[in-house]
């Protein structure tokens, strides 16, 4: 059986990398599989154990990466962010294009290890919609608030990394233009 694709979908915090996620996760002939990341954030409101993240202790965080389990890791605002090596691997193993929704420093780490992964950036269309979108969540205090929007501008820096950079002014238009990279890359692998 055909391997299938490592895809980081990557950019700053509050672009609306879940939001276009979900919008074309659902396409059956990508044949996507979500890596579920391990962190030392809390869960939010709603958020479930083993389905949003693996929520796990600064203790089993540390261990992870002492034992080599993760492909990548990042501090992200004061919490650790990472993808399990063991997890990629089993659904690459099984066919699937696996996507890894990762903020940038982890990306960084994956283009570098695994060079022909299909790294996709998304931008959010001004800094200005950027404020607007991470204040409109209302999960965050005014502090993180300030500590994301000032990460997020270090992070656009980093965006010709990429394979590709697509900006998110609408999500079923973002969406569908990662679809379409995704669907041509699959077809040009087999
Ligand atoms: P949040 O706290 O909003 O769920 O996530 C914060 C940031 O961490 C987001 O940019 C999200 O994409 C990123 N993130 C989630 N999982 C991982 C991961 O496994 N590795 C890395 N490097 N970043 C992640």
């Amino acid at each position: 059986m055909k391997r299938g694709l490592l895809i980081i979908l990557s950019g700053p915090s509050g672009v609306g990398k879940g939001t276009v996620r979900k919008i074309f996760f659902e396409k059956e002939e990508l044949n996507l599989a979500f890596s579920i990341s391990m962190t030392t954030r809390k869960p939010r409101n709603g958020e479930i154990d083993g389905k949003d993240y693996y929520f796990v202790s600064q203790e089993r965080f540390k261990e992870a990466i002492e034992n080599d389990e993760m492909l990548e890791y990042a501090e992200f605002v004061g919490n650790y962010y990472g993808t399990l090596m063991a997890e990629v691997d089993r659904l690459r193993d099984l066919g699937k294009n696996v996507l890894l929704e990762i903020e940038v420093q982890g990306a960084r780490q994956v283009i570098d290890k695994v060079p022909d992964s299909l790294s996709i950036f998304l931008v959010p269309p001004s800094m200005e919609e950027l404020k607007r979108r991470i204040e409109g969540r209302q999960t965050e205090s005014q502090d993180v608030i300030q500590e994301r929007l000032d990460k997020a501008r270090k992070e656009m820096e980093l965006m010709n990394h990429y394979r590709y950079v697509i900006c998110n002014e609408n999500p079923q238009l973002a969406a569908d233009s990662v679809a379409l990279i995704i669907k041509r890359n699959i077809e040009t692998t087999l």
